[in-house]
């Protein structure tokens, strides 16, 4: 099994050529700091509705590389949290959003259509399901019968056969995609429509909406910050997201298999963890099993065991088998993982920086494929000095606060140890220790939701 930081998906795609880092001044209508999904729909947003503006976007390394090219490549609405979200935003304005979310999963696909990108698109259901006892009625909270339906163990195991799945719900609109593949398509896109995009520019100051580099400086009307785990590196937004990790290994392909197990729908599929397990198909009949139990970071870093982690691989790897036995003797090809940015509600959040002339996208929590579409809709009306429509979607606004350091980082390490010995016993049938499940229910006792 070969593991490395930038994963399979990136390979598959063939990166395009490194574009040369920003060398000297400019000046532009919008700058884009961060070229992962949210930075990028930004500026395709920004360009959209303003065909002439001057858009320039500011990778740090290469656009794509970060998780927006090494993610499990779900493409998936709100739907599922609708119950979180009528908590926090009131019914009407958990509807809009929604309702925003689904769009922009049909929006990615129609985009990829348009623009002649093949991304593996493919609009398939997202089934959640218990995968153990004490993950019954995972997802029951946002069955409405139409756009979250409950599905039996049984038709759960008629769409994947694996002998733990026990029941769950069918969210409707949905997708997969090659992550990767949407990335450079999108970077490729840009490029043709005029953004100028220079990457190995990380950029180190930001005054306003002028942003620095090494080589040079961008002095722009607006600048959108799309940095991802890195979003705590900026002062405003040090205590508002901790950094986690999550890890994929990638089977062989095994067509075999996935006919025996009756997985031939393309169905992205999740576990009822708090640290969940999600899993999907790929075109060439392999299968990418991801867990979302790495550690966590110190402060915004997003490198080192964050991106590869073999304690944590090879867990995924012993819980793949778990999950479907046929794979005991078939190769793990590959294996890999990334930052992920969490936000105490697990929801992402549109903010504006002291200032005004800056925003920043973050908190997506695993769910930012989708909701990245839509914030970047977001980001781009805000930097368009709009303030209605997209910008005015719930999400736009000020976010929680997550405890300072360093009681952030031991606290979360702790609760996420806690979590992950909780989830093991509960999947061998054992109740965990009293001071186990204590810790575990700590974020739901301090407000804090896990939505997925
Ligand atoms: C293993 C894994 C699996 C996942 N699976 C899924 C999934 O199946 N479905 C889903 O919806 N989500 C999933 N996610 C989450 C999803 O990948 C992210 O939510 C999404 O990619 C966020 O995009 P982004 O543009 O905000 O951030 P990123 O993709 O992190 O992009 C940020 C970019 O900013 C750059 N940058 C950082 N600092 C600077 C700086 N100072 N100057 C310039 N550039 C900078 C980085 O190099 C990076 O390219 C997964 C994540 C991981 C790690």
């Amino acid at each position: 099994m070969r593991h490395d930081a930038h994963g399979w998906w990136i390979e598959e795609a063939g990166p395009p050529r490194a574009l040369p880092p920003l060398a000297g001044e400019l000046d532009a209508d919008v700058v884009v700091v961060g070229g992962g999904y949210t930075g990028l729909w930004s500026a395709w947003h920004v360009l959209e509705s303003e065909p002439g503006a001057r858009v320039v976007v500011l990778e740090a390394e290469r656009c794509g590389f970060g998780p927006s090219g090494r993610n499990g490549g779900f493409v998936q609405s709100m739907d599922v949290s609708l119950p979180t979200l009528r908590e926090r935003y009131g019914p009407a304005a958990a509807q809009e959003l929604a309702a925003a979310s689904a769009a922009s999963v049909e929006a990615i696909g129609a985009w990829c259509e348009a623009e002649g990108v093949d991304a593996w698109y493919r609009a398939a259901p997202h089934l959640i399901v218990a995968a153990a006892p004490a993950q019954d009625g995972v997802g029951a909270a946002a069955v409405d019968g139409a756009t979250v339906v409950a599905l039996s163990g049984a038709e759960v195991r008629a769409r994947c056969a694996s002998p733990l799945f026990r029941g769950g719900v069918e969210v409707k609109v949905g997708a997969t995609v090659q992550p990767a593949r949407l990335a450079f398509g999108l970077r490729e896109r840009l490029l043709e429509r005029g953004a100028l995009i220079f990457e190995h520019s990380r950029v180190i100051a930001l005054d306003g909406a002028t942003a620095g580099t090494a080589g040079g400086r961008v002095r722009a009307g607006a600048a959108i910050i799309g940095v991802g785990g890195a979003s705590g590196a900026l002062r405003p937004l040090r205590d508002r997201l901790t950094v986690s990790s999550s890890h994929i290994v990638l089977t062989e392909p095994v067509p075999d298999v996935l006919e025996a197990l009756g997985w031939t729908g393309g169905e992205a599929i999740s576990d009822g963890r708090t640290l969940l397990h999600y899993l999907r198909t790929t075109p060439d009949g392999r299968i990418a099993f991801g867990w979302a139990g790495g550690r966590m970071a110190a402060g915004a870093r997003t490198t080192g065991r964050m991106e590869v982690d073999p304690d944590v691989i090879a867990r995924a790897r012993a819980d793949l088998v778990r999950f479907f036995p046929a794979l005991e003797d078939r190769a793990v090809e590959r294996a890999w993982g990334g930052p992920i940015d969490v936000s105490p509600t697990h929801l992402p959040f549109v903010v504006p920086l002291p200032g005004g002339r800056a925003h920043a996208a973050f908190g997506y929590t695993g769910n930012g494929v989708g909701p990245s579409h839509m914030a970047g809709r977001a980001l781009a009306a805000l930097a368009l000095g709009r303030r209605d429509g997209a910008a005015a979607l719930p999400i736009v606004g000020a976010a929680p606060r997550v405890p300072p350091e360093p009681l952030r980082v031991a606290g979360a390490a702790l609760i996420r140890r806690a979590l992950v010995a909780k989830e093991a016993a509960e999947q061998d049938a054992r109740r965990p220790s009293p001071p186990v499940r204590a810790l575990a229910a700590l974020p739901a006792r301090m407000g804090m939701h896990i939505v997925r």
